[in-house]
């Protein structure tokens, strides 16, 4: 959609912003009584060991199409999978065989890892520059190898229907880089879950693995809770989105605590080896890039004719966390990891993924404006605002009639449009673009309304996270 201005006049909507990050609510953690180390049974999942592995082979590659990978031999990756493989003989090889661990880093500042089904583990350079030992990073590391070994991903996408659609269809999808479902699932598995988003029961059951088989190499369980920790104080620009993938399960200290005494006493370390220390120093010595900096230099050439690269699905989908957006007329939520990209608190607003947009364009996201119409009535008054928007967007289609909703309380109207979006398909061809457009009185004379932007392919996708937008939306009574 292209972004639009109105021929009547316009004030902007007016006051303050504080951006609130929703508190994690905390929940019991689970324990299992044992002597000796005994690892949480494996969830069931429809995709075998097999299906599983081939998982994360496929999502392997498309990880390193879409992320700044460092090479196998960076002395910064050396390392993580030499205390990778340090953990992985005590991965138990039954009830399913273990699955084959490799091991990653990539080049981002933000201190965050993730792991896919089947084996493959990365950390982010951030998350090496932020461990203050070895036993910090192996406790990272055990943690998303637990993700792995609970089958926790494969899990859920079976919850949610995703088994169905089969590995053929799978290979496909990836195979030709388009982020439709199933590649979404294989990289939204830890990148940016979005469809699959690990629960708190998720996050207790890795950190057991974890800590066990932290254990069993011999570093100390509670480095693991330390780490958590020290994210948690950090707080502010590097420890959100970690924690936001890897949901607080509460008392993370206490359970691994629970978990290890029920062990026999053994000494630990926490690595604090020259090595360790040599890593770390390199690791500073590094300039990793944002997430964000990653996604522009992947759009690259394109900036500026208006076209949206093709983006990934990790980098526009909502990851699941919500922020609340103050402003001076209303209050909104949006999704964490979407920004206000252009205005503010008291003016017209567009929401949306960094990597959703160009300059004048907007692929994915939401617009939020101000509208004086001439007419009194409702219903004029949306007519009239939507052959103002296709003045901006000459193909824009209104589908079937608008029709009333009611948000919170407030009677407003509300209407679908498709037109042309501004990121191509892989024949160069545009793809379709889906608009919904909901519109509600403010004052008299005044309307505001919201127009949700997204790809056709993708809407229903997005549907939800729109939705929750809508609901949240409150005008403010002054
Ligand atoms: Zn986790």
């Amino acid at each position: 959609m292209h972004v639009f201005s109105h021929s009547a006049t316009r004030r902007a909507i007016g006051a303050q912003a504080v951006a609130l990050i929703l508190i994690a609510i905390m929940a019991a953690p689970q324990l299992v009584a044992a002597v000796t180390p005994r690892f949480p049974t494996p969830h069931s999942s429809a995709f075998t060991h097999d299906q599983q592995i081939q998982i994360g082979q496929q999502g392997e590659a498309e990880v390193r199409k879409q992320m700044p990978v460092l090479p196998d031999d960076d002395p910064l990756t050396q390392y993580v999978r030499y205390l990778g493989e340090k953990l992985v003989p005590y991965v138990p090889d039954s009830p399913n065989p273990r699955y084959p661990y490799s091991f990653h880093v990539v080049n981002l500042k933000e201190v965050n890892a993730f792991s896919l089904p089947g084996g493959p583990v990365y950390v982010n350079v951030g998350t090496i520059q932020a461990a203050d030992n070895e036993a910090q990073l192996a406790g990272v590391i055990g943690h998303e190898m637990g993700h792995t070994y609970m089958q926790h991903a494969a899990a859920q996408a079976t919850k949610e229907g995703y088994a169905e659609v089969g590995l053929g269809i799978l290979g496909a999808i990836l195979g030709g880089g388009v982020a439709g479902a199933l590649g979404r699932t294989a990289i939204s598995l830890g990148a940016n879950a979005y469809f699959l988003k690990y629960s708190r029961q998720d996050e207790s059951e890795a950190d057991h693995v974890g800590a066990l088989l932290m254990y069993e190499a011999g570093y100390n369980p509670q480095a693991l809770a330390d780490f958590f920790r020290k994210l948690e104080q950090q707080g502010g620009s590097q420890g959100p989105q970690f924690l936001s993938d890897h949901p607080d399960p509460g008392n993370r200290a206490q359970a691994i605590a629970a978990i290890i005494r029920q062990l026999p006493a053994r000494q630990y370390t926490n690595g604090n080896t020259a090595e360790f220390e040599s890593v770390h120093d390199i690791a500073m010595g590094r300039r990793p890039v944002s997430q964000q900096q990653a996604g522009q230099r992947r759009q690259g050439d394109d900036q500026g004719t208006g076209k949206v690269q093709p983006v990934s699905a990790g980098d526009v989908m909502p990851n699941g966390g919500w922020r609340t957006l103050n402003h001076s007329a209303f209050t909104l939520q949006y999704p964490a990891n979407w920004q206000i990209v252009s205005g503010n608190e008291t003016s017209d607003v567009t929401i949306a993924p960094r990597a959703g947009l160009t300059q004048n364009a907007i692929a994915y996201g939401a617009i939020i404006r101000e509208f004086e119409p001439e007419s009194d009535s409702p219903d004029a008054a949306m007519h009239e605002l939507e052959s103002d928007i296709r003045q901006s967007n000459p193909d824009l289609r209104i589908i079937g009639h608008d029709e009333p909703i009611t948000i919170n309380g407030v009677q407003g109207r509300e209407v679908d449009m498709t037109g042309t979006s501004p990121i191509d398909d892989a024949n160069g061809q545009p793809l379709r673009e889906r608009n919904w457009l909901v519109m509600l009185p403010w004052q008299p004379g005044r309307q505001i309304y919201m127009v949700f932007v997204a790809p056709e392919r993708d809407f229903d996708h997005l549907r939800p996270a729109f939705e929750q937008m809508v609901r949240s939306f409150q005008l403010r009574q002054d």
